[in-house]
């Protein structure tokens, strides 16, 4: 049995689990938000209870710090080296990961030199390696990069039709993101697919950010999210893929400056820029309940790019056996699942069951269409941070096997 902790560093936030495996057992989870500030929010659970301070937190290593004070002022451990390895999130791994990786120099430096691809994202992780490395020096940490799972697509899947000097000297072309979490959907899907040949899943991982993966015996495929989260399906508010000209002509007939634009593109758009109403799906859908039309049109917006997707990775994949719904809306918004069953069910002859989809219990895997439908239909809960968490202990019992 060893204690692992699974870290996720964002630019003013760090968000962590305890576990204890190889159980998979959750001792206590956290987060310590907006780090910088006198008032920073500090929440840990302690017997099931959390449990709210307001403290000041002047960087990510005070952050690590008050989070580990704290596991020892309530027992949870009784000695900080009970935490035999950390796995830290990463969301950008660029070509050179394929899997996780233990942080070391060469991963350090990796890690650094794909911070223009993800600014805010990679220099986070960074911080927030370099505060668990002060306290906790010598306990291994392991990267585990959301684009890793992606790294298996072909050329033709990843590449943009742009200048291959480009391609080539910036490093642009298609990486992905959610890789842990499609990759932890897919393995439990294969499970409910019972047939002998090729297992063919589509993964609809649909957040406040959102892609799907195509995903082949247990190998991504094509994934809808490109360089960056910005591309794919349409978001809460990302664009998602845009005709490039969109964003040139909104440049110059607004006379806003470029940084301006990507930051609406990003932050302003999706169903939050179409309804104008909220960057909550749950206030879009209401909206649209009471009538109100470009609510209505922004859902519909929604549910058609993601429908455009399962057709185009039905094609990719050669056909489909399983097709999974999961992240905050895929796993809580019955309604959402529909528009888009509504949408595929009849050219993939998908036999959905609306009973059973509005009858699932919110937080449990079921299935939503019949036993005769062509493909069966599921929604899994995700689970990033498990995922962190395995590849953490693997790297210690490796380290542990190798000393
Ligand atoms: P992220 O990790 O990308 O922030 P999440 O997977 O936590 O995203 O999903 C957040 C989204 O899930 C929000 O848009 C929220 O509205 C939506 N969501 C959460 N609960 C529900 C619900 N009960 N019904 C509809 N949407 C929901």
């Amino acid at each position: 049995m060893a204690k692992i902790m699974a870290v996720n560093c964002g630019s003013s936030s760090f968000k962590f689990k305890l576990y204890e495996m190889p159980e998979e057992k959750v001792i206590t989870s956290g987060i310590v938000e907006r780090i910088g500030h006198e008032d920073a929010i500090f929440q840990i659970k302690i017997n099931g209870e959390s449990k709210k301070t307001i403290v000041p937190v002047k960087d990510h290593g005070v952050a690590v710090q008050i989070v580990m004070d704290a596991l020892l002022e309530n027992k949870i451990i009784e000695h900080l080296d009970e935490i035999k390895a950390t796995g830290h999130r990463v969301v950008q791994g660029g070509p050179y990961f394929k899997e996780s990786a233990l942080f070391n120099e060469d991963t350090y430096s990796k890690i650094e030199s794909l911070i223009p691809l993800a600014p805010l994202h990679n220099k986070a992780h960074l911080v927030g390696f370099d505060a668990f490395k002060k306290v906790l020096p010598n306990t291994p940490a392991v990267a585990v990069f959301d684009t890793a799972f992606h790294q298996t697509m072909d050329k033709e899947d990843y590449t943009y039709p742009i200048k291959k000097e480009y391609t080539e000297k910036y490093m642009i072309r298609r990486y992905g993101a959610h890789g842990t979490s499609h990759k932890y959907l897919s393995e439990i899907g294969e499970k409910y697919i019972e047939k002998d040949g090729d297992k063919r899943i589509i993964v609809c991982h649909l957040g406040s950010g959102a892609s799907i993966t195509a995903v082949k015996n247990g190998k991504c495929v094509a994934t809808s999210m490109g360089l960056t989260p910005l591309g794919g399906i349409m978001m809460n508010t990302r664009t998602g893929d845009l005709d490039p000209s969109v964003y040139y002509q909104v440049l110059k007939m607004s006379g806003k400056d470029n940084e301006t634009i990507f930051q609406e593109f990003n932050k302003e758009s999706g169903l939050y820029g179409v309804s104008g109403v909220s960057n909550d799906s749950r206030d879009v859908e209401k909206a649209a309940l009471e009538g109100n039309p470009d609510a209505q049109l922004a859902l519909d917006l929604w549910a058609r790019r993601i429908a455009d997707f399962i057709g185009q990775y039905f094609v990719r994949l050669g056909g489909c056996d399983l097709i999974i719904f999961s992240a905050g809306i895929g796993e809580n918004s019955p309604e959402s699942r529909e528009m888009i069953m509504d949408r595929t069910k009849e050219a993939l002859e998908i036999a959905y069951d609306r009973d059973l989809d509005y009858a699932g219990k919110r937080g449990t895997t079921f299935t939503i269409t019949k036993p005769e439908s062509k493909i069966k239909v599921m929604v899994i809960p995700t689970d990033e941070e498990v995922m962190l968490a395995r590849d953490a202990y693997k790297a210690y019992l490796d380290m542990k096997g190798n000393n």
